[in-house]
């Protein structure tokens, strides 16, 4: 038998190379625009016809080729951006692997039209399918002109996996966003067939960021953008992140390193980390940011369609990242003000002003606490006091009462029964706080009416306390009188003893006795009357799983799953005064719109909304 193994023909080699770097339209126009930009351009024009199925062309004005250099340029493997391979780690430039024109000559028609500075005449190549058909001189502008004809023309299979001109056209979109919000100093102009999609001048990345993705809403990305910057020996980190209420479903996420657009999920969540509790779990924040680290510290992705890169100083940079996008986010700052409506208050009906009363004595109690929580204390009636006073004693001026905010108010002993509840009545209607099926507390604000939910508002509360007292170890404890006794699962104790030490700031004690037992002597002050036990349960169970994520931070995570635990459920009636404790605890928290893991607290029915529903 013969020998059976032989060459393929450079055509079909070339065709079979292609598939890896020219996927699509997108592709191709990646591939020349990059290669304009590493020209040196300062001004490149883009055509599209038909999704680029039929035409895609790059004009530039860079530095050209010498004849040679344009017959060569289509050789695999040609390239003038490296000799060797210790070039591989410091690149400078988009290309280098000297595959692109090449791959693209392959599988379409190119007419190739370019000129150097120095030559008086340029060249024009036109070669399809590897073969060249025509090579001359002629008169042309200074720079390279590409236009790639009908691609995949010869490998229908490819021209089948196409998709439909709206995603074609897309990809090519993304494509040339990941080129233009890097290479703000170079203007782009793109047309669709006759259509001007982006006329870019050059000008600078916010610039260049607004007239790319503020077309027809340019104001709202004028306003949204944060500055981010930061300098280090390891990197320089520059850009801009949206403010967190322009998060969206799906945002404009991009990172760049040294000019070149790349993904990092890594940093990604470093970004992510920044934003936590101020944003929507489903949605997710804009922002382009622009790192310069020395190029022998990053491995550039071999693949020519991979947008992965590998950092030596990953972990650094991360931290470094992270903190950057903090900085940003806590110059601005993030709490809507919400004014609170008087005027809506209803007045107390003035029947009730009985004159000669003798003016009551204001004898609050500042301990007085209605969930035995926060540290925040303000004059709050006390209910019972004030009924029960009446019924016991018709003399007695209730205590407790915000006599400041409550001038109107007049109290006589001498009440019938009705008018006590009358005066309850309106003293409700004054907080303007209402329950809704136990679990939405309904308040006027100026705008219109907010809805709170109560479990995720004392969510909030309890977190930032706890948090506050794990970092700055400021607890109250309350000691248990009989101690409990917890077991717990060789597992669950590995992990209970490493967060012992926060728990204990957070003003819980424990007495750690043999076989994974612990003794509860003392819990904080703020988790309320529940079972000990059970709570302690729940928040191990929630805290092991949160602390699965590795960027997770672990002090967020047991205040987080402790105030998830301990938070007062929806379902629990509750009192005015324990509404309006809620509501302005709430509002002392920085963040109250949100729990910490991203959860809605409020929304807000405006006026107008309202009004229009009559
Ligand atoms: P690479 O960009 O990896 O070097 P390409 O196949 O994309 O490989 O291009 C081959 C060579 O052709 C480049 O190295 C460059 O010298 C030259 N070239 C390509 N496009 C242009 C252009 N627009 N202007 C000047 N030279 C170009
Ligand atoms: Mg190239």
């Amino acid at each position: 038998m013969s020998d059976i193994i032989h060459l393929l023909p450079d055509s079909v080699a070339n065709q079979i190379a292609a598939g890896e770097v020219i996927q699509r339209p997108a592709s191709v126009l990646k591939e020349l625009v990059e290669n304009s930009i590493d020209a040196g351009a300062t001004s490149i024009q883009i055509v599209i016809k038909d999704a680029g199925r039929t035409l895609i062309q790059v004009i530039d004005n860079g530095k050209g080729m010498s004849e040679t250099d344009a017959r060569m340029a289509f050789e695999r493997h040609a390239t003038s951006k490296i000799e060797n391979a210790d070039d591989l780690f410091s690149i400078r430039t988009m290309g280098f692997r000297g595959e692109a024109l090449a791959s693209i000559a392959a599988v379409a028609q190119v007419e190739l039209r370019t000129r150097r500075q120095e030559d008086e005449l340029g060249v024009n190549v036109e070669i399809a399918g590897t073969r060249v058909f025509k090579q001359e001189m002629v008169q042309c502008d200074l720079g390279t002109s590409f236009q790639v004809k009908n691609l995949f023309f010869n490998v229908p299979a490819r021209r089948r996996f196409l998709k439909s001109d709206n995603v074609e056209k897309s990809h090519i979109l993304n494509e040339f966003y990941r080129i233009a919000l890097v290479n703000s100093t170079v203007a782009f102009s793109f047309f669709d067939g006759e259509e001007e999609i982006f006329q870019l001048p050059a000008s600078n990345n916010k610039i260049r960021i607004e007239n790319i993705f503020g077309k027809n809403a340019k104001k709202r990305w004028q306003q949204q953008l944060l500055t981010i910057e930061t300098s280090t020996n390891l990197v320089t980190i520059n850009g801009y992140v949206g403010k967190p209420e322009f998060a969206q479903k799906s945002a404009s996420q991009y990172f760049f390193v040294n000019g070149r657009y790349m993904r990092h999920p890594y940093f990604h969540k470093a970004v992510l980390l920044a934003y936590n509790q101020m944003i929507q779990v489903s949605e997710s924040p804009n922002y382009f940011i622009y790192l310069e680290v020395d190029p022998q510290t990053i491995d550039i992705n071999i693949h020519p369609t991979k947008t992965e890169i590998k950092f030596e100083n990953e972990q650094t940079i991360w931290s470094i990242l992270s903190a950057a996008v903090k900085e940003a986010l806590g110059k601005f700052n993030i709490v809507p003000s919400i004014e609170f409506d008087q005027e809506g208050a209803v007045d107390m009906p003035t029947g009730m002003v009985i004159e000669n009363v003798r003016p009551p004595q204001t004898n609050f109690n500042p301990n007085y606490n209605p969930f035995g929580t926060s540290s925040y204390k303000r004059p709050v009636l006390d209910w019972e006091d004030l009924y029960g006073g009446f019924e016991k004693k018709e003399e007695q001026i209730p205590t407790s009462i915000d006599w400041e905010l409550n001038k109107n108010i007049s109290l006589t002993p001498s009440f019938t029964n009705q008018e006590q509840q009358q005066v309850i009545d309106n003293l409700e209607t004054r907080a303007e706080n209402y329950q809704y099926k136990n679990r939405y507390i309904l308040t006027g604000i100026k705008s219109g009416l907010m809805m709170i939910d109560q479990q995720r508002a004392h969510t909030r509360i309890l977190y930032d306390l706890f948090l506050n007292q794990i970092e700055n170890s400021r607890s109250l404890s309350q000691q248990i009188l009989f101690p409990e006794i917890v077991e717990l699962s060789a597992d669950d104790s590995l992990f209970f003893e490493q967060i012992l030490p926060d728990l204990e700031h957070i003003g819980f004690e424990f007495e750690i006795l043999e076989n994974h037992t612990y003794s509860v002597k003392g819990i904080s002050a703020h988790v309320g009357t529940g079972s000990v036990i059970d709570l302690l349960l729940e928040m191990l169970d929630k805290a092991k799983t949160t602390a699965q994520d590795p960027t997770a931070s672990i002090h967020e995570t047991i205040a987080l799953s402790l105030a998830e635990a301990s938070s007062l459920k929806s379902g629990q009636r509750l009192s005015p005064e324990e509404m309006s404790d809620l509501i302005d605890r709430l509002f002392a928290c920085v963040n109250p719109n949100f729990t910490p893991d991203g959860k809605k607290i409020m929304t807000i029915f405006t006026q107008e909304e309202l009004v229009k529903r009559f």
